[in-house]
Formats: structure tokens, C-alpha cells, sequence
């Protein structure tokens, strides 16, 4: 089967992919969520004219001549708090002590800020002219009544918390976040509580996959380690079903011992398996047994996370109902000269800087599909496209970012 390109094979993956329920949270609950439903303002805000000042609400006609060695006198007829409604109407000559917040009483057309006045018992000596609705807040100027105030699909940050609120709202509509089984092959993978000898390694791709997982808004469920063997693997990923979708690691590639495809074929994995011509990460398999996605990404750690980043991260985002499904890019020009073979799109863990209005990127020094450390001094990955065979210092790439 020859390889597909990566945006094709995201494209196949997503059409498989479908939106998940929604759930109910408390405002308190929501940061980080996708919310499910548009918020709409059933109200103004702020609900009425009012003062962006401490100061004196008043007729701006009224004070056309003021400066500080000429001041206009005006009478005191009311003092207004935020909170409260003014009772009294202003007229000619006449202003209202206001805070900030206070609703602009009838009759007045402007606010004088406090610092340009000096009060005396029931008077107040006004040192500055005004313009009309200076200093006043319009009502609706925020947010209209009927407003959507904030989308479906939005990712939920502390302004939409803040947003919610203002809007009255103390429970949100949010994606559901999806059960991910995390699987991960080899006789010689370990878990952290085992004693490690010889030629063993570290479950790494479990705890890093759990991480990812967690990060793009799912929950992760943790299986463990399948032996290399299909009974092992097939008992398995018999339980990782009961998620909404299963991401294994390693055992996809040609090895004799690489039995994730065979193993999910018997279990009857509807096959929608390729090869993406990408590195680090060529094999993928990709398909669903009873309508759950599965992921088998490959073993490499780089590999598995790029992968992971690729296809595995908007697919739980899509499923959560999220509008932006892969991390933002960014262009940026590099900082040394670099070269591939063609034939496949390269994903370079990189480092984004942002200097003096100029954004530049540098590739690791140490690249490979086995160097976790290269993707630990990384901000980005850099996208070195499938048919270039080299890219000079100072051409602008795209970076897509990973924090
Ligand atoms: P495989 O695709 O199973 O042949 O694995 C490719 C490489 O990734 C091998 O060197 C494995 O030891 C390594 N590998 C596989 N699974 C993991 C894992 N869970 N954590 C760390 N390395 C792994
Ligand atoms: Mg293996």
C-alpha cells in the first residue's frame, strides 16, 4: 500500500470521526471545556447609560467656559452611588455628584471627572469644559440584548468565564470529554514500578500519550502493556473497546513481530489502515471496530507524539464539538540552512522566538524518530514540506505551535 500525505490522511481520519454528547457544567467547572451551545445576552450591558468616572454628572453646555482661573459654580441636588437610580432631573446650573458605574441621571449629558473640580458644601466649581457624553458609558456598549456573545465550538479561557457571567449565565452546554484507552506493545517495554534490566525500556509513550491525551481535553485511560503476542494484545484491546477511542503504541510497523494490524483484523477492525508519507511517524494504523476509533500510532516516542499532534489530537477535539481542531501556526524565518529527501513531509522540533517584531525559528541540533529530548527543547514543529529537498536560512516556514 504506498503512503498518503498527512493532510489527506487527516481528512480521512476526521470524515470518521463524529461529535460526541454535550453535558451540563457549573460556570466554575467550565475553563478549558468546549462549549456546546451559543451564548446569547438576554440583557444589555451595561443596562443603561452610566458614568466612566468619579465626578459630576451635568449639562456640558452649561460649563463651555470653564478653565482653572474662570470656573463655573453649579449646585449639588443629589449624590449618586453605583447601584443606585438617580430620583432627581438635572437642569441648567444644577449637577449630580456621580461614581463610577452610577447611572446617568435624566437631564445630564456628560460627566466632569472629579480631578477638575473642587467642591464646596452643596456647590461645586467646575475648572474644564466638556463635550457632550463625555465620560459616559453607552448602555449596550459591552454587550446588546440578543447578542451571541460567544460561539459554539469556542474553547472556554478566563475571558468567556467573565463573558458567561456577565450574561447571567451560571451553567454551561460543553462537549463531553471522551474516554481514550491507552495501549502500549513490546516485550520489552516496562512500566514504572517494574525493575528495569538489560534491554527493557521504560513505558514512556503510555505516560507521555496520557499526558497528550489530557491536554487535547480527553480523559486517558491507562491499559498498560500488551506482549508481543496476538492473544495479549487481542484480550487487550478487548477492554480499550469500552473507551469512545483506543491509541496504542509501537507493533505497526513490518517487524515479525509488529501484530497490532493482525491482532485488530481478526477482531474485526473495519481497515482503513495507510502509511502517511511523513517522518518521523510513516506507519499509522488507523480504523474502527463497532464504531470506535482506533489509533495505532507508531513506537518511536517522536514518532508517537508527532503522530498523536497529527491525527489523534483533532480527532478528540472534533469529537468534543471544538471549532479549532489543530494547534495555530505560525510563519517564521529560519535560522540555518536545511535539508531532506523528498518524498516526505518532515515535522522538526523546533524553537519559535519572537525578537525585536521578528519571529525566527531553529531547528534542534539532534533530530530522530528516538531523540524525545530534541521534542523537550521544542516550542514548534517546523513543517519541511514533502516535495522540498532543502530550505535556506531566512526563508519563511510555517511552525506549528505546540504550547
Ligand atoms: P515498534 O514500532 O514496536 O517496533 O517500536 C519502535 C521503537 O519504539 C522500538 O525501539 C521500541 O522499543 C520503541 N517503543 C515502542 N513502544 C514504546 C513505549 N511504549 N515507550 C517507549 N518506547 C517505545
Ligand atoms: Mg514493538
Amino acid at each position: 500500500m504506498s503512503s498518503i500525505k498527512v493532510d489527506e490522511a487527516r481528512k480521512v481520519i476526521l470524515e470518521k470521526i463524529e461529535v460526541q454528547g454535550t453535558e451540563k457544567v457549573s460556570i466554575n467547572e467550565a475553563l478549558g471545556r468546549i462549549l456546546s451551545e451559543d451564548i446569547v445576552a438576554r440583557r444589555n450591558n451595561p443596562p443603561m447609560d452610566n458614568s466612566a468616572m468619579d465626578g459630576y454628572a451635568l449639562i456640558a453646555n452649561d460649563i463651555q467656559s470653564a478653565t482653572p482661573d474662570t470656573p463655573v459654580t453649579l449646585d449639588i441636588i443629589e449624590d449618586l452611588a453605583a447601584g443606585y437610580t438617580p430620583e432627581m432631573v438635572v437642569k441648567s446650573g444644577q449637577a449630580v455628584r456621580i461614581m463610577t458605574g452610577a447611572p446617568i441621571p435624566e437631564g445630564a449629558d456628560s460627566v466632569i471627572m472629579q480631578e477638575d473640580t473642587e467642591r464646596d458644601g452643596n456647590r461645586v466649581q467646575v475648572k474644564d469644559k466638556a463635550e457632550t457624553r463625555e465620560n459616559i458609558r453607552d448602555a449596550g456598549e459591552d454587550v446588546r440584548e440578543g447578542e451571541t456573545v460567544i460561539k459554539k465550538g469556542a474553547d472556554l479561557l478566563p475571558a468567556h468565564i467573565g463573558m458567561m457571567a456577565v450574561v447571567g449565565r451560571s451553567s454551561v452546554l460543553v462537549g463531553r470529554r471522551p474516554s481514550v484507552a491507552i495501549l502500549s506493545t513490546g516485550d520489552e517495554i516496562m512500566d514504572l514500578d517494574d525493575p528495569l534490566s538489560g534491554p527493557c525500556i521504560y513505558n514512556s509513550n503510555g505516560y507521555m500519550l496520557a499526558a497528550q491525551i489530557k491536554s487535547a481535553g480527553g480523559t486517558p485511560s491507562y491499559l498498560g502493556i500488551a506482549r508481543d503476542n496476538e492473544e495479549d494484545l487481542m484480550e487487550k484491546f478487548k477492554w480499550a473497546l469500552q473507551c469512545d477511542m483506543v491509541v496504542s503504541s509501537g507493533g505497526v510497523s513490518v517487524g515479525d513481530y509488529d501484530l497490532v494490524k493482525a491482532s485488530l483484523k481478526k477482531m474485526g477492525q473495519e481497515m482503513l489502515f495507510w502509511k502517511v508519507a511523513m517522518k518521523p511517524g510513516k506507519p499509522l494504523a488507523f480504523g474502527r471496530i463497532d464504531d470506535v476509533p482506533i489509533f495505532g500510532l507508531p513506537g518511536n516516542p517522536v514518532s508517537s507524539f508527532v503522530s498523536f499532534e497529527q491525527f489523534v489530537r483533532p480527532s478528540i477535539r472534533k469529537m468534543m464539538g471544538a471549532t479549532q481542531l489543530s494547534h495555530r501556526s505560525v510563519q517564521a524565518k529560519l535560522t540555518r540552512t536545511i535539508h531532506k529527501k523528498a518524498g516526505r513531509q518532515h515535522f522538526l522540533s523546533a524553537y519559535v522566538q519572537w525578537e525585536n517584531g521578528a519571529c525566527t525559528v531553529n531547528p534542534t541540533q539532534e533530530q530522530g524518530s528516538g531523540i524525545l529530548k530534541s521534542t523537550v527543547n521544542a516550542n514548534g514543529l517546523l513543517i519541511f514540506p514533502l516535495e522540498l529537498t532543502e530550505m535556506t536560512e531566512g526563508t519563511e516556514v510555517t511552525v506549528q505551535l505546540l504550547e
